[in-house]
């Protein structure tokens, strides 16, 4: 029996194999972890080879959207914050985008190329480091608020991240957290197929319950708001994955020629409707998949008190 590493649950479920890795499912703090962890040198070599950065250009607009209503947010919450730490900083466009708010804000970006890339296009200043490194050379550093962007689920061991933003986060200090959401549609109907089941980068897959174990030992910090959103095509996908298994279902379900082809023309037909309605369907409805907070992201604000 495997321990879950973040709420020791004995009894946890092999749940998938990919591409030689295998994913553990603990169904007590609803997490999903990579096991064995890849080593040093493995994730080394895929990251140099095989990783294509999330936050690469194509993105830009929705991440500087998604960085307007995170920072909106953040300056609720601490009204008189000035000073941001934002860890994988990548490009840079929530660095940018604190930037513009008057926020003194400062990146760690373990990517040499992303970082210098960052500083010469937008003037941030991006530290090339990764979490443990920065920490050592600056234990003295607080900061008002601090973000992690899609970063925690990358980390072999959570806990000591949290350990060391909390030690880097001042009194009344906001910590910002966004990572896939186990508890998401998205998940739910891709099941093995799961956009985010990414190994060896993605070694977590979180909810908000796994949140709840990984601040039980520090008493100092609190959440305070649990929220999800999603991008408007994971609605499509969702869509398009039950309908697909509609459509096999009707192939299966038919033995005789004839009726065959006469589902496919229905099938076809119906799969050119979906497309005609991609667009105006994504623009309005997506956000019906962050009711309950089942959206594809979790956003946490945990607070320092
Ligand atoms: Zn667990």
């Amino acid at each position: 029996m495997l321990k879950c590493p973040i709420c020791r649950n004995p009894n946890t479920k092999l749940k998938y194999t990919i591409n030689k890795y295998t994913y553990y499912d603990c169904g007590i703090c609803q997490t999903l972890f990579l096991h064995p962890q890849p080593t040093v040198k493995q994730l080394a070599e895929y990251y140099k080879q095989e990783f294509i950065y999330e936050a690469g250009s194509q993105y830009e607009k929705r991440i500087r959207d998604q960085a307007k209503r995170t920072l909106k947010n953040l300056k609720e919450m601490n009204l008189t914050g000035k000073s941001l730490l934002d860890i994988g900083s990548g490009l840079g466009y929530f660095l940018d985008e604190a930037q513009k708010t008057g926020l003194d804000a400062t990146g760690i970006e373990p990517s040499k190329k992303f970082a210098a890339l960052s500083r010469k296009l937008y003037r941030t200043n991006v530290i090339n480091a990764d979490l443990e490194l920065f920490f050592k050379n600056n234990r003295h550093k607080k900061y008002d608020f601090i973000t992690m962007i899609n970063v925690i689920e990358h980390f072999n061991n959570p806990f000591k991240q949290i350990a060391i933003v909390s030690k880097l986060l001042k009194k009344d200090g906001i910590l910002y957290l966004e990572t896939p959401n186990y508890n998401s549609w998205l998940y739910m109907i891709e099941k093995e197929k799961y956009t985010f089941l990414t190994p060896p980068d993605h070694t977590y897959i979180f909810s908000s319950v796994s949140f709840s174990f990984l601040i039980k030992n520090d008493s100092s910090l609190k959440t305070r708001d649990t929220l999800t959103y999603s991008y408007p095509e994971h609605l499509m996908g969702i869509l398009k994955n039950l309908l697909k298994n509609k459509k096999n279902q009707i192939l299966l379900n038919d033995s005789m020629q004839a009726n065959k082809e006469n589902n496919i023309a229905i099938s076809k037909s119906k799969t050119i409707k979906y497309m005609l309605f991609d667009k105006a369907l994504s623009m309005i409805s997506y956000k019906i998949l962050n009711y309950f907070n089942y959206g594809s992201f979790l956003e946490l604000y945990i607070r320092k008190i």
